[in-house]
């Protein structure tokens, strides 16, 4: 059995109610499938507002939870920004560092991503790092020298055996519909592990219909999920439907 990561990534949706509910539909699915616990890490990336409840009831079922972006300081004179320390102790175990909606919304570069993602291993939180290409890079043939440039600078100064993980979601696949072929994502995610040695995740429109294929690929780890986290039915198929195609 195939160790896998299923991460999902609610981005600004979800309120109260909704994160209740999926961790009483997540219970309700562990409860019926305990096998399924087996071998899967599992995170949730909530906005800030939600993370203490998600914690509170994600985290007694072995769901780790996640934030979507942090600060690149500690606490102090930054309106408007979160530091790493406080999501530690809001419970959380990861944090999404340079999804793509940040480096093209909000013009994040690969710097500041470096930055950001320093400052959580500081805290002791695990960065997931986000690495992708546009349609444009794409078909200019520059996918390769993109991500690679993004990888270098995103993990430059990291200290030697720091607790991180890639997430390979090429912007062309994100909330599209239009993931990219197993084939694909499986060149790629290779060429990042065989260059930073850590968990690959591929992401980018993933659902249960192409997760089994994308997920049996040798270098990618399991995924970042957007669109198919929002609602624990979907979520769970994507396991299930990969759980089943392992038998
Ligand atoms: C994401 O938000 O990182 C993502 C991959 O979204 P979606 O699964 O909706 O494409």
């Amino acid at each position: 059995m195939k160790k896998i990561f299923l991460f999902g990534n609610w981005k600004m949706n979800q309120n109260l109610h909704a994160t209740k509910n999926f961790a009483a539909e997540s219970a309700a699915f562990f409860l019926e499938q305990p096998d399924m616990k087996a071998e899967t890490e599992i995170c949730i990336f909530p906005p800030f507002v939600l993370i203490p409840e998600a914690a509170k009831n994600f985290t007694k079922l072995g769901i780790n939870v996640g934030a979507q972006n942090a600060s690149d300081h500690g606490e102090g004179a930054y309106t408007g920004e979160v530091a790493p320390s406080m999501l530690k102790e809001a419970g959380c175990r990861c944090v999404i560092v340079g999804h793509s909606e940040r480096r093209h919304i909000y013009g994040e570069t690969s710097e500041l991503v470096n930055k950001k993602a320093l400052n959580c291993l500081a805290s002791g939180l695990i960065p997931v790092l986000c690495v992708g290409e546009t349609l444009k890079e794409r078909d200019a043939g520059q996918t390769i020298d993109v991500i690679s440039s993004q990888l270098q600078k995103g993990v430059k100064d990291f200290p030697v055996g720091a607790a991180y993980i890639v997430a390979y979601e090429p912007v062309w696949a994100i909330g599209t519909g239009r993931a990219a072929s197993a084939q694909d994502a499986e060149k790629v995610c290779r060429l990042i592990k065989d260059s930073v040695h850590v968990p690959v995740l591929y992401g980018g429109s993933v659902k249960p219909s192409n997760a089994a294929e994308l997920f049996s690929q040798p270098s990618i780890d399991g995924g970042l999920i957007g669109g198919a986290s929002l609602k624990a039915r979907d979520f769970f198929e994507i396991l299930k439907n990969f759980r089943a195609s392992e038998i």
